[in-house]
């Protein structure tokens, strides 16, 4: 018998809770999940996609094929509180709760598990339950509603500080307060999508007047996103040691960024057309569970620094933070054209990150904002302490004035025709690595500049 809703809501997150799902000797029966860098057994993120006949499905990724969830719920291959999650998974499955996920989760290891309970009817419907990804369009997870980017990177904070002359030290208000912009949710696209080279008003250097065109600074941020699940009444905010509760799960975020609108346009409010014109996420959800064995202490302070009572939770600081790597990969088009593979131009940690996930959560709706599912929140650039742990060409070419080498070609700014990848993944002595897939895009170059003459 299904549990109702109201009684898989009471159970608690399971953030940090290792189980049989993390097992790195159990291995799939589906074709090439054995090994796969990021779509293991062990991960199974939720995503929605289309199919090749324009019908829309939830499924989740299993090495690199997807799984129907439709057909699995169609032919009746989960039981209990699994069947209800995945019924549920087809209507929202950003909105499912932390207890609906796990039962999914753990109904469908044990489908896809070698040997596990159900396997062989499931193995015996393959050709209809499964989908080959590189035959299904990604759709974003969830409709967006709000989106907001935080400033979490603290190394990229401090670099930000230093080439604007304020000399690396941190603002203040950064020990104590998750700083963040409210961002633009229409223009977030998923990985694949091609970036068009925005037009924006500029103040050329040395000049009095600015001009409108094509942007020359257009710069990249690798960040993570967090989806925010079941949200808050407006009023009401969210405790912290709830926070986590409310996390669906993870996605790569490259925040699009153009250098020189920004310092045009930011002498009395923040970003504004300078980010809004894209977004690229990757499509799949890599949830709480799956990272479970992917978890790390809070940030640790100086003693001095430490954050006020309603950011504080012992779980949340024994457990809240990310244990992942991340990479930045790019080529030219002249590259791609001549077969050269993606040239790694980042590699940072998102143990870099000030501020928990949940922390920033809780901020978010400390005031009483109300979060609704869907939500995406953005980490904020995480750069490291040293140069190639630069998030972003801001800080890598010093603002443009030291290019950075992408294999036989050299760069500031990102040019058109430039391909841009970001990756993460995690990986543990005992755990299999799991990994966030795809989010990549290319830059067209801008449109003709619209003229005002008849
Ligand atoms: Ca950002």
């Amino acid at each position: 018998m299904p549990l109702r809703p109201t009684h898989l809501k009471l159970m608690n997150s399971s953030t940090h809770l290792i189980d049989d799902t993390h097992d790195s000797a159990a291995t799939s029966w589906v074709d090439g999940t054995q090994g796969h860098p990021d779509f293991p057994l062990q991960n199974l993120p939720l995503g929605r996609f289309y199919l090749s006949d324009g019908r829309t499905r939830t499924g989740i990724a299993i090495g690199h094929q997807a799984l129907d969830l439709h057909a699995v719920v169609g032919m009746d291959l989960l039981n209990g509180d699994a069947r209800y999650a995945a019924e549920h998974a087809l209507e929202a499955p950003i909105a499912l709760s932390a207890a609906e996920r796990l039962a999914l989760r753990r109904g469908v290891f044990e489908l896809l598990r070698v040997g596990g309970r159900g396997a062989d009817r499931a193995r015996a419907r393959h050709t209809e339950i499964l989908h080959l990804q590189d035959q299904i369009t990604m759709q974003l997870p969830a409709r967006i509603g709000s989106f907001t980017d935080f400033n979490a990177g603290i190394h990229h904070t401090r670099n930000g500080r230093q080439m604007r002359g304020d000399g690396g030290s941190l603002p203040r208000n950064y020990h104590h307060v998750p700083i963040a912009y409210h961002a633009r949710a229409s223009s977030v696209k998923i990985s694949g999508t091609p970036v068009r080279r925005p037009l924006g008003q500029t103040l050329p250097q040395g000049q009095e007047t600015p001009v409108f065109g094509p942007v020359q600074r257009l710069d990249i941020e690798l960040e993570l996103g967090v989806w925010v699940a079941q949200g808050n009444a407006l009023g009401t905010p969210i405790p912290i040691e709830n926070a986590a509760d409310h996390i669906a799960g993870y996605c790569l975020l490259n925040d699009w960024s153009s250098r020189d609108v920004m310092a045009w346009e930011m002498d009395r409010l923040g970003p504004f057309l300078g980010k809004n014109f894209a977004t690229t996420i990757s499509a799949w959800v890599i949830s709480p569970e799956a990272l479970a064995p992917f978890r790390d202490p809070a940030y640790v302070r100086a003693p001095q620094d430490q954050p006020l009572p309603y950011l504080l939770s012992p779980q949340d600081q024994k457990h809240g933070a990310l244990a992942l790597q991340l990479a930045a990969e790019m080529r030219s088009a002249r590259q791609r054209t001549a077969g050269v593979p993606l040239q790694r131009v980042v590699s940072t940690s998102a143990e870099y990150l000030y501020w928990t996930p949940a922390q920033m959560l809780c901020h978010h709706a400390s005031n009483g904002c109300n979060m609704e599912p869907g939500d995406l929140l953005g980490t904020g650039t995480i750069s490291g302490p040293a140069h190639h742990m630069y998030g972003s060409f801001r800080e890598l070419s010093r603002v443009g004035t030291e290019p950075f080498d992408m294999g036989d070609e050299q760069r500031c700014w990102a040019e058109d025709g430039d391909e841009i990848a970001l990756s993460a993944w995690g990986q543990r002595q005992g755990f299999v690595r799991i990994g966030f897939g795809e989010c990549r895009a290319q830059i067209l170059p801008a449109i003709d500049l619209p003229t005002h003459e008849g």
